[in-house]
């Protein structure tokens, strides 16, 4: 029987405006290193087959973080798009034939092995899982002067974080849906997969040390939590 592939999608073709830096934030130094570097190097020393990168700057990224750490699971560097969406479009259409696929911000260094495993496993039982948290804060939404409308109930409500994992039919199947319809707001992959209603999506625990770097203090976090790990 033919082995079943599997792809990772690194997603780098982010603006990173919020960040106020001239450098975009998927390119800035976390312990010296690249923060795009960290998830990369995770995949890379995983179970995964091989890895395409989504960037706009494929050269930079090529000579300053593939080969300079010997990424030689990193396939192709295609371009990103406007929005996430669009950018997680042109890696699926570089990652035709695999069988399972798992997209990852590559603003997110914390990415694990326990991550990995865990998201494979399930992505072959429910054909679709997402890493998240479940949230520590009380979660009200609000109206648009800011007064509260309704409080969620904590026990349900979970952020949600990458890797977003799926069978690559499906997830082809729910973007060329999407990239039809164009609707605004999609955020991550799963709102994609429920937009379409093509499949359950089974919610699997991350860590909250698995953040996203938005803004600079993320930055300063992120730096407290690469210490704690390098001397573990
Ligand atoms: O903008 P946001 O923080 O949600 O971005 C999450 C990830 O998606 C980042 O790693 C970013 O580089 C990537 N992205 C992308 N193409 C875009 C926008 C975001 O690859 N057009």
């Amino acid at each position: 029987m033919q082995k079943e592939k599997i792809t990772a999608i690194v997603l780098a073709g982010g603006s990173g405006k919020r960040m106020g830096t001239a450098c975009k934030k998927q390119y800035l130094e976390l312990g010296g290193r690249p923060i795009l570097f960290y998830s990369l190097n995770t995949f890379q020393e995983s179970c995964i087959d091989e890895i395409i990168l989504v960037s706009n700057e494929s050269e930079y990224c090529q000579k300053e973080i593939v080969q300079k750490y010997s990424l030689n699971k990193v396939v192709k560097i295609v371009p990103g798009g406007k929005e996430r969406a669009d950018s997680v479009y042109q890696g699926l259409l570089a990652a035709e034939g695999c069988s399972y696929v798992l997209i990852q911000d590559g603003a997110r260094p914390f990415l694990t092995q326990d991550m990995i495993q865990a998201s494979v496993s399930a992505v072959k039982k429910y054909q679709a899982c997402v890493v998240g948290m479940p949230v520590k804060d009380t979660i009200k939404t609000a109206d648009s002067d800011n007064f509260a409308n309704e409080t969620l109930a904590r026990d349900k409500v979970w952020q949600i974080q990458t890797p977003q994992t799926f069978s690559y039919p499906l997830i082809k199947k729910a973007y060329e849906n999407i990239m039809l319809k164009q609707p605004a707001g999609i955020t991550d992959d799963a709102m994609v997969v429920e937009y379409g209603q093509f499949a359950k999506i089974k919610l699997i625990q991350g860590s909250y040390q698995n953040i996203k770097i938005t803004t600079s203090e993320d930055l300063d976090v992120a730096e407290v939590f690469l210490r704690k790990l390098q001397t573990q």
